[in-house]
């Protein structure tokens, strides 16, 4: 299986990628998480990559398409994968099917998770992550069980740099302006399949496997 999950911020895309992945037995590459990490270890990736997340702008081209070749480069790249977070523009989009294309693979679907704007701000702002496990939580939908505690690992949560108010608009703005057009780019070659993100966890889960059946 391989397929990309398209979705603005907020939209669940990490959720759900998380379950797809054990579900088709592939890994789940999140370029999102792929950037914290190197930000966290202070990698030159991550000197280089911070103060494009901080501000909610995106990474470079160049720099993502590298990082993604390497990444489907090793060892378990060939198996397949959910890929979350990338491409959010069209360089990476047609840079993803010349790389996919060089090894004779190509993209299965796109799941496109739709949610409206005002639902994402509210869900963003109230997003909590644990710095340890990386688990997500939501104040309002699912907090956890101990105000500030991780329910896994016990750590305090965190509040993402990038989940301010300000950052989230400027992301928000981006998506629209150069990853949503990407929904367009997928139609046209009959892989987009659009799934509504405002139910719950579960049941967007379902109707994501109803419709790669
Ligand atoms: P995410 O966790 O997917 O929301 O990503 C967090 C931030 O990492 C984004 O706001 C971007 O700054 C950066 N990022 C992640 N994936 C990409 C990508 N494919 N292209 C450019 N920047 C990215």
């Amino acid at each position: 299986m391989r397929l990309v999950i398209l979705g603005p911020p907020g939209a669940g895309k990490g959720t759900q990628a998380i379950q797809l992945a054990e579900r088709y037995d592939v890994p789940h590459i999140s370029t999102g998480d792929i950037l914290r990490q190197a930000v966290k270890e202070e990698s030159e990736l991550g000197a280089e990559a911070n103060s494009y997340i901080v501000a909610g702008e995106l990474v470079p081209d160049d720099l993502m398409l590298g990082l993604i070749k390497m990444r489907l480069m090793g060892v378990d790249g060939r198996k397949g994968f959910i890929l979350d977070g990338f491409p959010r523009t069209a360089v990476q989009a047609e840079g993803l099917d010349g790389l996919l294309s060089s090894f004779d693979e190509k993209v299965d679907a796109v799941i496109s998770i739709e949610v409206d704007s005002k639902v994402l701000v509210r869900r963003l702002s109230s997003r909590r992550v644990c710095p340890c496990c990386g688990r997500n939580y939501n104040l309002l939908s699912s907090p956890p069980q101990r105000p500030g505690r991780c329910d896994q690992c016990g750590a305090k949560l965190i509040q993402r740099e990038d989940d301010k108010e300000q950052t989230i608009i400027n992301r928000l703005e981006v998506y629209t302006e150069q990853t949503a057009p990407l929904k367009e780019f997928y139609k046209n070659k009959g892989l987009l399949k659009q799934i509504d993100g405002q139910v719950s966890v579960e049941e967007v889960f379902q109707r994501i496997i109803k419709t790669l059946q």
